[in-house]
């Protein structure tokens, strides 16, 4: 059992910034990664709302942020943590692929991942044709053909980056007016590659070994039609990755950790930051406000504790 003062689960904005603080705080925290640094933003392209950075690309940003956690002395494990168990106070037992940890304190930033479509076809061509990450598989799809499903900002912003290489990029939406804010709405609306397609869901993907076609319903008429297609792209959102913490740590009715204005989760000694606590704001900078926040509280539980001890 490898006993620590604070671990940190996971390393997007919200964890790395909570590595920062607590590294700096001499609290010699231990990240432990998941399969990849640095999260959702790793795989999202241009950033251009976090301050500081007119613009900057998700990996470059993440990789500032790692590298400063570290230079402070942040120790980082790639691994991933498969048990936990807090109910009993601290230390906390977590236990990974690798290796099993006590903890004196916790922070858990597991974010949030891809919403799913959930239609036939879907699974099976990931990798093959369906993609959650522009960035990583745009490259791809040079002069082809491809659909984005969503009306969000994500849709919009991951679909201008696809036209870099594909000829047409059809954005489709369950409704006929978008959730994205005015700037990338203007940018897509200006741009020649990009189409809308209003009222329409997916019915089905298809495809024998990569995407060659799609099953789209008209929502408001009911109309099926196939369109052939070499790329889908669905960006509906996300879900938080709470599945983990079910029976140890209070979460509300769509799987968000509860935390109270400390960033303290149910169990004292156990912080959350985050998409993990957040169903509202979902900015890394907002991650990154509540990893700080988080750090903070710890520093504070972590002398609160040795109080105790001193006073036995
Ligand atoms: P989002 O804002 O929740 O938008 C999800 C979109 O997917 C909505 O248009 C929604 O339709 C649609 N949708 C949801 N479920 C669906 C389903 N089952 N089938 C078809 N369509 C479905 O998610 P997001 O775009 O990923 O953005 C998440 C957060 O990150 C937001 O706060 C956003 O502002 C932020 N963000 C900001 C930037 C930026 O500022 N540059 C970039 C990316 C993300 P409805 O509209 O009908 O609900």
């Amino acid at each position: 059992m490898q006993k620590e003062n604070l671990i940190i689960i996971g390393s997007g904005p919200a964890g790395l910034t909570a590595a920062l603080y607590a590294a700096r705080a001499n609290l010699n925290p231990l990240v432990i990664s998941g399969n990849q640094i640095g999260g959702q933003i790793a795989i999202t392209s241009e950033v251009e709302n976090f301050p500081g950075f007119e613009s900057i690309l998700g990996p470059e940003l993440i990789e500032k942020l790692r590298a400063q956690a570290e230079n402070f002395g942040t120790r980082i494990e790639v691994d991933e943590v498969l048990e936990v168990s807090f109910t009993h106070g601290s230390p906390f037992y977590i236990k990974t692929y690798s290796q099993e940890y006590e903890a004196s304190a916790v922070i858990v930033a597991t974010g949030a991942s891809a919403r799913r479509l959930g239609i036939p076809g879907e699974n099976e061509l990931i990798g093959r044709g369906v993609s959650y990450c522009a960035t990583c598989d745009g490259f791809f799809f040079k002069n082809k053909d491809v659909l984005v499903i969503g009306g969000g900002d994500s849709a919009l912003q991951e679909g201008l980056f696809l036209t870099k290489y594909a000829s047409r990029v059809r954005i489709v939406h369950r409704r006929d007016s978008l959730r994205a804010g005015d700037i990338l709405k203007a940018r897509a609306q200006a741009n020649e590659k990009i189409h809308f397609v209003w009222d329409t869901g997916l019915d089905a993907i298809e495809g024998n070994g990569k995407v060659q076609s799609v099953q789209a319903r008209n929502l408001k008429t009911g109309q099926v039609e196939k369109w052939e297609t070499d790329g889908v792209f669905v960006f509906i959102g996300h879900f938080p990755n709470s599945q983990l913490f079910t029976g140890q740590l209070a979460m509300d009715e769509q799987g968000f950790l509860v935390v109270d204005k400390y960033m303290q989760t149910s169990v004292p000694g156990v912080f959350a930051a985050g998409e993990i606590m957040d169903p509202v704001y979902k900015q890394a900078i907002s991650s990154a406000g509540h990893g700080c926040q988080a750090a903070i509280s710890v520093e504070r539980y972590l002398e609160s504790l040795h109080d105790k001890e001193l006073a036995k």
